[in-house]
């Protein structure tokens, strides 16, 4: 007799709350050094085995569906659509961002002495240094992205070496760019000569996705050692209160995605109901929310989406990747709301016109930050440059970031899975889901 067993989405959810618990306990009790010595680790271990699969499964999984084509100008018709459909969404989210900052105006409730506090002018000698310089960081980064060219952007796309861009997870664009290359030249050579190839890729796509669902059985204890650990590192009550209404703003902005605009999307044009597209993405959901990276959650967002949601390879192994790396809904809506606060906060006024610039400098830094935790507040950096706010205003949403971060990277993720859901309908590739359920532990072994 098999013994019941909770979904996945539960027992991550299960971890994720004794991870909560158990930092509490561990912050009252002072075991902060316990924490990151002896559990912290794990968490890291767990993140490092996801982000190990990322790339080998991007190429295997790729090459299995450009070369798998039966039809060239299905690709090109699907990458045109991928392309218009993730703008579209990041642009809504700017614009909701917009929309709400204006409508609540975070930065209003930011007195002098706060914004002092928070800009680290009343820190003691320690606690200011330690936060400057992070800061300074954030700024070096941003400053050798905007020293570039316009099209360098287009150079970075193409790389000079496939192992080197293969070693950094920061250039997956790279990594699509050979893989698709490296597809189109197996269709185009004759079949006898092809099949091994493809045959030997269809094997390590198997082994990979098999390596996945092996991952996935340490879920709920990686995301215990991850929560714990940002518990005990998180910020004090202070800086929460004086941030609060800030960091509303941006769960607004965000919930109103996740829960209304992308599961609206599902409904009105997949006929997939509210609660079934949940079941099938929370498991991604969460695991970006304790990781705070897209890059890392990408293999479960494409055994999720593929497995439980119905959408073909050939779309998922595609979209997911791009979307995962161009596709920041969350990160988009997110530095809008934290520019506009941040202008508020040094009453500076934003014209519509400056409004304007947010919502194509938020796009564009959004589509160029990488897809690991922090990412997003690098880019911001260039966003406030293009309105004229000075960048010291980071200081003001510094001590948040974190948490901001884990909720606009869930967004992040269930915004690349609506629109590989949206893709896959519109070619007729959007099938009923193979599976309905979790697999156990010695299924997968
Ligand atoms: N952490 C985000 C992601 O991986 C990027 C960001 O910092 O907003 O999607």
């Amino acid at each position: 007799m098999s013994s019941p067993r909770l979904a996945l989405h539960w027992q991550i959810l299960l971890g994720m709350l004794a991870g909560l618990v158990f930092g509490l306990i561990a912050s009252h009790f002072g075991w902060i050094q316990f924490t990151s010595h002896w559990i912290k680790p794990f968490g890291q271990i767990f993140v490092n085995m996801l982000k190990l699969i990322a790339i080998p499964l991007i190429i295997t999984s790729l090459i299995k569906g450009v070369s798998d084509l039966q039809d060239i100008s299905k690709f090109s018709r699907m990458g045109g659509r991928t392309i218009l459909l993730y703008l579209f969404t990041t642009i809504v989210a700017v614009t909701l961002g917009l929309v709400v900052a204006n409508v609540i105006a975070p930065g209003r409730s930011i007195t002098e002495q706060t914004r002092n506090d928070l800009l680290g002018n009343n820190a003691d000698g320690q606690a200011k240094s330690t936060q400057s310089l992070q800061i300074d960081k954030i700024k070096a980064e941003a400053a050798a992205t905007k020293s570039q060219g316009p099209l360098q952007p287009l150079i970075d796309i193409v790389p000079d070496n496939i192992f080197s861009a293969s070693s950094s997870n920061r250039n997956m664009l790279q990594v699509i760019f050979f893989v698709v290359f490296f597809g189109i030249g197996l269709i185009l050579i004759p079949n006898e000569s092809a099949k091994p190839v493809k045959d030997f890729f269809d094997g390590l796509n198997e082994v990979i996705l098999k390596l996945v669902d092996l991952i996935m059985l340490a879920a709920p204890f990686g995301v215990f050692a991850l929560l714990s650990s940002l518990i005990v590192e998180a910020p004090g009550a202070d800086l929460l209160i004086a941030l609060s209404v800030y960091g509303f703003c941006v769960l607004l902005g965000l919930g109103l995605m996740a829960f209304v605009f992308y599961p609206g999307l599902v409904v009105l044009f997949t006929g997939r109901s509210y609660a079934s597209f949940f079941r099938g993405i929370s498991p991604a959901q969460l695991l970006a929310f304790s990781t705070s990276s897209s890059a890392a959650t990408l293999p479960v967002t494409m055994e999720r989406v593929q497995e439980h949601l119905g959408v073909d390879e050939e779309v998922a192994s595609f979209v997911l990747p791009v979307g995962a790396t161009v596709n920041m809904d969350g990160t988009s809506l997110y530095q809008a709301v934290a520019a506009m606060f941040i202008a508020q906060a040094y009453n500076i006024d934003m014209t519509l016109g400056d409004q304007l610039t947010i919502v194509l400098t938020a796009t564009l830094a959004s589509i160029g930050s990488a897809a690991v935790p922090g990412a997003g507040m690098v880019m911001l950096v260039i966003v406030l440059g293009a309105i004229g706010v000075p960048e010291e205003g980071l200081a003001l949403i510094f001590a948040i970031d974190r948490l901001l971060d884990m909720c606009r990277t869930t967004v992040n993720v269930t915004g690349d899975a609506t629109v590989a859901m949206l893709i896959a309908k519109s070619v007729g590739m959007l099938h009923d889901p193979p599976v309905d359920h979790d697999p156990t532990a010695s299924e997968v072994l």
